[in-house]
């Protein structure tokens, strides 16, 4: 690599709190109509006063506080001024000088990428542009939407590692429970600076020569490049293809001797390029100043009473070594009512192939989660110790729900219980393997899925009762 660039990210994170940032209108304005979750206060009418949303408040103590950073002892709001037709005030209610939280790190791959900051801030309104190509309106339900802002300091080196970046704080978000960070819905947005600088000149050494990137504590801004922004990255793909494009482009441009300009950037994901949005000299100057219609929030760490979760490496250790699959924990962990029952029956089961089996049943089984802990310890039980076969667990979950049966009482009026002996199963096979000549000579043939049909066969004949996957086992070892 002859550059090696130099990344930043500022990404908003809209919160799941009930109401909005500054009064008490409805949060969720999914499906609503255009106008209807707003009031004086988000619709910025004159006279009117903002009162902090405190458990917006609450969790962004709680996610710095998770990510090591520092609560402010006194934080305050700020307003940033600029024009545009879904801000109806004229200005955002942000922080400027005094953010909610300073420092923190996340984790990536084994370097720690530090946070400058974290500040609360409020979402502004839509625009929605008609068809007619004239006109647009405008929608302030999203006018007053809790926002986090998370700023970290320029020390992610590729593209790649920004874009797990950004996967890992939707995990950490939704692990804490804070955010629903659904991209697709703009839950979380991301704007990235990039400057690229050249790997022999200065002290700045390349990855791939096996040494880290400096940190830019001790690099001053002169050894990087110029940096560039580029505004509003909406998916995960997205941040990688544009830093990627945009290494190229600024890679480009010091190659032919031309430098790079301190510009502002957008993504054009059709074309799979950058474009100029607005230059230096076109930066606007917001005139921030204190709200001065909400007083500084002090002491607000020891105002609430914040448990933390273990960590999450902690808990991927844990489910790991439980013998579930990556996939299964990532559902888990971005699932907090999967969670907090996982936890709880990891917590009372003592069985390992039973407590796998439970956590497998309400990953799969979304019918499941709504029954008591014990209930699926009992059925996963069942299951493992074959008093029951694959084919009675829905009927099972279902007479739970519906009749709130315990897991013994259904398999007994279900009459599900049994199962089929190995010695029987054997048996049931080999009348099978008869019975069905062609389909045995093409599996041994190399026709593969045709185990499937035999399969099939030998469930019927135990009228379902057999785990079809301990048949198919069973299948292979006998038809050589
Ligand atoms: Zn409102
Ligand atoms: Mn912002």
């Amino acid at each position: 690599m002859k550059y090696q660039p130099t990344i930043g990210l500022e990404i908003h994170v809209q919160l799941k709190t009930k109401s909005k940032m500054f009064c008490s209108c409805d949060n969720n304005a999914e499906g609503k109509a255009p106008n209807t979750t707003v009031c004086p206060v988000c619709m910025g009418m004159p006279g009117v006063l903002p009162v902090p949303n405190k458990q917006a408040v609450e969790w962004a103590v709680k996610l710095g506080k998770f990510l090591g950073g520092d609560v402010a002892s006194e934080t305050k709001f700020d307003r940033k001024h600029y024009f545009y037709p879904d801000l109806p005030k004229g200005y955002q209610i942000s922080q400027f000088d005094q953010p909610v939280v300073s420092g923190g790190s996340i984790n990536i791959d084994g370097s720690d990428i530090r946070l400058e900051r974290i500040h609360m801030e409020e979402d502004a309104g839509k625009l929605v542009h008609a068809n007619d190509g004239m006109s647009s309106l405008v929608d302030l339900n999203r006018a007053g939407t809790p926002l986090l802002e998370i700023v970290t300091k320029p020390e992610i080196t590729s593209p790649e590692q920004a874009k797990k970046f950004m996967q890992r704080l939707r995990l950490i978000v939704r692990y804490l429970d804070i955010s629903d960070a659904d991209m697709e819905k703009g839950h979380l947005r991301c704007d990235a600076n990039i400057s690229i600088a050249q790997c022999q000149m200065s002290n700045v050494k390349c990855q791939n020569d096996g040494v880290a990137a400096p940190q830019s504590s001790d690099s001053p801004a002169t050894k990087l490049g110029t940096p560039v922004e580029i505004k509003n990255l909406n998916s995960f793909l997205m941040v990688e293809r544009a830093l990627k494009h945009e290494i190229e482009r600024q890679s480009a441009l010091l190659d032919s001797g031309e430098q790079v300009v301190k510009e502002t950037r957008g993504w054009d994901d059709a074309k799979g390029k950058t474009i100029v949005q607005r230059t230096k000299e076109m930066a606007p100057d917001y005139r921030y100043f204190p709200e001065p219609d909400i007083p500084p929030l002090s002491g607000i760490e020891e105002q609430f009473d914040i448990s933390l979760p273990e960590s999450i490496d902690m808990k991927i250790t844990r489910w790991q070594s439980s013998g579930l699959s990556q996939q299964d924990i990532d559902t888990l962990l971005t699932d907090s009512v999967l969670l907090s029952k996982a936890d709880e029956i990891y917590q009372t089961e003592t069985n390992p192939q039973v407590l796998l089996r439970s956590i497998k049943l309400i990953i799969n089984i979304e019918l499941i989660r709504t029954l008591p802990t014990v209930f699926i310890s009992e059925l996963a039980r069942a299951i493992e110790d074959k008093v029951i076969g694959q084919p009675a667990v829905l009927p099972i979950i279902k007479m739970g729900v519906e009749e709130h049966l315990s897991v013994k009482d259904a398999i007994e009026k279900g009459g599900f219980a049994g199962g089929v002996e190995i010695a029987k199963l054997e048996d049931i096979i080999k009348e099978v393997f008869e019975q069905n000549p062609q389909a045995v000579a093409d599996y041994k043939a190399g026709k593969q899925n045709t185990i499937g049909f035999i399969v099939g066969q030998v469930m019927r004949q135990t009228a379902g009762k057999a785990d079809p996957q301990e048949v198919a086992e069973i299948i292979k070892k006998m038809i050589y």
